[in-house]
């Protein structure tokens, strides 16, 4: 009995810690675009602009207070 504890200790173990580094790698690896900036276009006017600039309201994107208008 106690090797059968022993081996789903080892299982359960094993397992938690695989899933938790597949948690935590696309996280350290995964960050193909950190803060540069991603482009979106605009819905009106389908500009393209930085999204950092963009102006984003109810899910759509916006070049400018002028399209947002
Ligand atoms: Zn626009």
């Amino acid at each position: 009995m106690g090797i059968v504890k022993l081996i789903i200790v080892v299982l359960v173990v094993w397992l938690g810690f695989s899933v938790w580094r597949k948690l935590r790698q696309p996280k350290n690896n995964n960050v193909p675009q950190p803060s540069s900036t991603k482009m979106v276009s605009c819905s009106v006017c389908k500009t393209h602009v930085p999204e950092n600039e963009a102006i984003i309201k109810d899910g759509q994107v916006f070049c400018s207070t002028k399209c947002l208008g």
